[in-house]
């Protein structure tokens, strides 16, 4: 999760006062960045995927399952036996915010051969099992989006046990604290302190906890209005919280998720800033394919992805930027959380439909401009840079601008977007990439390889029939509200274009479209289901997946690596018609199913431990999941039975 620095973290005060050194050199940075790379050009596609875990530990006698604070101490080990002592190993360790959670990647990008889309899966498998292996008894690691329960004061009042974590910790709602949560311990943050900086420095800069509320999925039982107290509060969250939401507050809740991304390294600056632009529509299609999260604080929710959880989490804007009160002390009036989909277009191509009213720094705007940056990618740079730093190191303050991108990459790696444009960084061999962010993580290593390869391919296509998902940035943000609600793959209508091959234009470098002038036709795009955008429907949409088909029929494939893709496909094809379930789907079946539940939407511990527990099973390939999975054609999943033949 972005940059990690070593040294003395400052206060929110502090930092504040350092806010315009680090805008003003973080822009210097990247000048110097752009103004040696802007002409790079690679002749590969290079990518690879990150994969968010979980740290759970099963307690079998008493039927509960419990977030692990080891990450630091697994993290270390699994680096000690990996990477320091052999620099082509397969996989690489990071850290990530809950001191429950690693995050995994290849050792090495993956190249642009169809050949390697074989071998994501394999390296999945190894980091499982690779992070698995230096566990301790009844250790897993785990990939879940959110964790069912992550509550304290839930468990302790509902069932007299002791909280979420192993070791316990009580919350500590303490204005000295990280988070002041009533729910969620500062231990369960990564103690690396970047994170507990962030978290207090969010809460600081905004006046107040952040506060995060997810409306509660009504069943038969469930009280109505549903309205909790809550016994240590100091009438923060007696204020905070809605009737009918399950409120949280605190960074961990949003952050402390896991999920899939996926970075691509692309030809040159045009090409990124172009899959950049498709990308960005596609963003709400594939999360609310992988939506996974339907569970919060104990709690069935009314969302199954989450995104606007994490948003809210990290919402460290003032009540003026929120437009609660006059701007007095503020800049600007600031309509989105840091973490929230992009806000403008960064293609020639997508200039006509950027209709979403930026926010820019004026002053660093003009600075861009001057020094000969195009007014995309100035106004682009210049709405990132209406943050403030949030975390900095006194050791950090006084930077080589030349060298160094601390400061750029400050400002940049702490605004969480759908999708990210990453410039290279200074004195090394990467060049321009895009990072795609919206995907919640899935329970096996054959989803998550079908989701990344599906992405992969995609840009693939999109760059050879040189397609065109361009529609009006709002429309797209649309799209987002509509992707994280309940059972949005089967019931929710999508805004997508309707013509999307404009083969000829020269989409790359310039722009071809058949439209010219300004403002935009609406008749150029049209409300669909997933299962048309994925599988087409006659008349209406040709469908993603038989654009990659046909693609695929044309790319000479060796018939295993088209087998193992052809499966991807197949995986992604039936979640989108309904035939299969997504995770957050099929997690709310089972716990409707569980004897337990009392239909009032409470998940009690040994629901959560069947839950957790079956999720395991799944993804060891120890269980089968026919209405997750299909039958028949994960067949890699029980890699280690076929490796024995
Ligand atoms: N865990 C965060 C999410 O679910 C992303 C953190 C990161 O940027 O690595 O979106
Ligand atoms: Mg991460």
């Amino acid at each position: 999760m972005g940059l990690l620095s070593q040294g003395s973290p400052l206060s929110w005060e502090e930092t504040r006062r350092h806010a315009e050194h680090v805008r003003k050199h973080g822009i210097l940075q990247f000048l110097h960045i752009y103004r040696a790379l802007r002409d790079r050009h690679k002749d590969v596609l290079k990518w690879g995927d990150e994969v968010e875990y979980m740290l759970v530990k099963f307690d079998h006698e008493n039927k509960k399952v419990r977030l692990v604070l080891c990450g630091e101490e697994v993290l270390q080990t699994l680096q000690d036996k990996g990477e320091k002592v052999n620099p082509n190993h397969p996989t690489l360790w990071r850290p990530e915010y809950g001191s429950y959670m690693i995050e995994g990647t290849p050792g090495q990008p993956y190249g642009g051969t169809m050949s390697e889309f074989n071998t994501v899966q394999d390296n999945m498998r190894k980091r499982r099992q690779e992070a698995a292996s230096v566990l301790k008894e009844n250790e897993a690691v785990c990939t879940v989006t959110s964790f069912p329960s992550l509550d304290l004061i839930v468990v302790l009042h509902r069932l007299g046990c002791p909280g979420f974590t192993v070791p316990e910790h009580k919350p500590t709602p303490v204005e000295g604290g990280a988070s002041k949560s009533l729910f969620f311990p500062d231990e369960a943050i990564n103690k690396h302190p970047r994170f507990s900086t962030l978290t207090r420095n969010i809460r600081h800069r905004r006046g107040e906890k952040v506060v995060i509320n997810v409306p509660i999925f009504k069943d038969k039982n469930t009280p109505s209005p549903f309205i909790e107290t809550f016994p240590n509060d100091d009438g923060e969250a007696a204020k905070a919280a809605k009737p009918d939401y399950i409120y949280m507050d605190a960074m961990g809740f949003g952050m402390g998720n896991c999920c899939l991304q996926v970075t691509f390294q692309a030809c040159s600056i045009s090409e990124a800033r172009y899959l950049y632009d498709q990308l960005a529509t596609i963003c709400p299609i594939v999360m609310a394919l992988s939506a996974a999260s339907p569970f919060y604080r104990g709690y069935v929710s009314d969302i199954d992805c989450r995104w606007g959880v994490i948003s809210a989490s990290v919402d460290d804007r003032t009540r003026e930027e929120r437009g609660l009160e006059p701007l007095k002390n503020n800049h600007y009036r600031i309509s989105k959380s840091r973490y929230d989909s992009i806000d403008s277009y960064l293609s020639e191509c997508g200039e006509k439909y950027n209709d979403i009213d930026l926010t820019i720094d004026k002053d660093i705007y003009e600075h861009l401009i001057k020094e000969g940056i195009d007014h995309l990618l100035a106004q682009h740079i210049a709405h990132l840079f209406i943050r403030d730093p949030l975390t900095l190191f006194e050791e950090k303050i006084h930077l080589d601008d030349a060298n160094e991108s601390d400061h750029f990459e400050n400002i940049q790696s702490t605004n969480w977007q759908t999708m990210r444009f990453k410039p290279p960084p200074p004195n090394s061999d990467i060049g321009w990439r895009v990072e795609f962010r919206p995907m919640e993580v899935q329970l096996t290593d054959f989803e998550n390889s079908a989701y990344v390869v599906f992405v992969v391919l995609l840009t693939r296509v999109i760059l050879s029939y040189k397609l065109d998902f361009l529609i009006p940035l709002s429309k797209v943000d649309e799209n987002m509200k509509m992707a994280q609600k309940r059972d949005a793959v089967r019931q929710g209508m999508f805004y997508f274009r309707k013509d999307i091959c404009k083969a000829g234009n020269a989409v790359v470098d310039g722009c071809g479209s058949a439209q010219n002038g300004t403002g935009t036709d609406t008749e150029e795009y049209t409300l669909m289901s997933i299962d048309t955008i994925i599988n087409g429907k006659e008349g209406v949409f040709p469908g993603l997946i038989p654009i990659l088909n046909s693609y695929l029929e044309n790319m000479e494939v060796d018939v295993d690596t088209r087998c193992t893709i052809l499966n991807y496909l197949k995986l992604i094809k039936k979640r989108a018609s309904g035939e299969l379930m997504t995770v957050a789907r099929w997690m709310r079946e089972f716990i409707a199913q569980h004897p337990d539940y009392k239909q009032d939407s409470v998940i009690t511990d040994e629901m959560n431990y069947s839950l957790i527990w079956k999720c395991n099973q799944i993804a060891q390939g120890q269980a089968e999941c026919p209405e997750l999975l299909g039958v028949g054609f994960n067949k890699k999943q029980s890699g280690n039975k076929t490796g024995s033949l």
